[in-house]
């Protein structure tokens, strides 16, 4: 599948605004998709189209930082120290899911692992679905969990 044809497919469900930040989207607008990583954006449509089947909300009118953030993000600028994670590199973002818990949600991204385009990550302990796509070296499975 090309990056073309995913984009197009995950229209149906995301807005750009949804996975960017805010500054982003004032910046970049409809543009914004390309700084989304490939790997991501296959494994999102995956996820919500195939696997959990239901809507997955990312930013909203209130939040606005649960995607793709960047420099001018508060949670980027409070860091004291350097701060590189999957939510800047374009490979991740935090989902609520309609009608399950994150927790539910993640059990059935873990069942339906063989669907998935790429290995992903994704945080434990969390009432967020946060998955990434960031490589995580010497791991040889479909899906890493960790915890922050
Ligand atoms: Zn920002
Ligand atoms: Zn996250």
């Amino acid at each position: 599948m090309t990056r073309q044809q995913i984009i197009k497919d995950l229209k149906q469900y995301f807005k750009a605004s949804e996975l960017v930040c805010s500054h982003i989207y004032a910046r970049w607008g409809e543009s914004s998709w390309q700084f989304l990583d490939t790997d991501y954006l296959s494994a999102l449509l995956v996820i919500r189209r195939d696997i959990l089947k239901s809507a997955m909300i990312c930013n909203n009118a209130s939040m606005t930082q649960r995607g793709m953030r960047c420099n001018r993000c508060d949670m980027v600028k409070s860091k004291a120290t350097p701060y590189i994670s999957a939510h800047i590199l374009g490979k991740g973002g935090d989902f609520t899911v309609k009608g399950m818990t994150a927790d539910q949600a993640r059990q059935k991204i873990k069942a339906n692992a063989h669907l998935l385009p790429c290995p992903i990550r994704i945080e434990n302990g969390v009432n967020w679905v946060h998955f990434d796509v960031r490589p995580q070296d010497n791991f040889g499975g479909k899906v890493y969990e960790f915890k922050a």
